[in-house]
């Protein structure tokens, strides 16, 4: 079930600020509240989607195509190409996903260290 009120569901509909870095017909990124590196921003579908497994299963071709597009714009209007990045989406709750609306973070602007932490 998607909740209406998460937090970026209130930022789709312009109830709290971004720092807005694209938008397009399906799909709005912008700047994470809290970086967690020198670039971190977050790609994020407008519709109603509360993860990858919701988006693979219920979207359409064009959401999909302009979701990883989207991806690819930001991470190059963040002057990423060159350097690398590193991009992640967590889902549920061994991920930790904090907010059940599907998002794509983009990190980069150093060098990123494990992909994982081995505990
Ligand atoms: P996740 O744990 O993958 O669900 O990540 C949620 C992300 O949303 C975190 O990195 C938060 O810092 C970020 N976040 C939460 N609220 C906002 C907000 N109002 N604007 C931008 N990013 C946010």
């Amino acid at each position: 079930m998607y909740d209406d009120n998460n937090i970026f569901a209130k930022i789709l509909r312009g109830e709290i600020p971004c720092k807005k870095l694209h938008e397009d017909e399906h799909t709005l990124a912008f700047d994470d509240i809290n970086p967690q590196a020198p670039v971190h921003a977050l790609v994020i579908p407008k519709g109603k989607y509360v993860s990858m497994k919701d988006f693979a299963a219920k979207a359409s071709d064009v959401e999909i195509a302009a979701f990883v597009r989207a991806v690819g714009k930001v991470a190059a209007l963040k002057g990423l190409d060159e350097s690398g990045y590193r991009i992640l989406a967590n889902a549920g709750l061994n991920a930790h996903q904090e907010v059940p609306h599907l998002h794509v973070h983009i990190f980069g602007g150093r060098a990123l260290g494990p992909m994982l932490i081995k505990h």
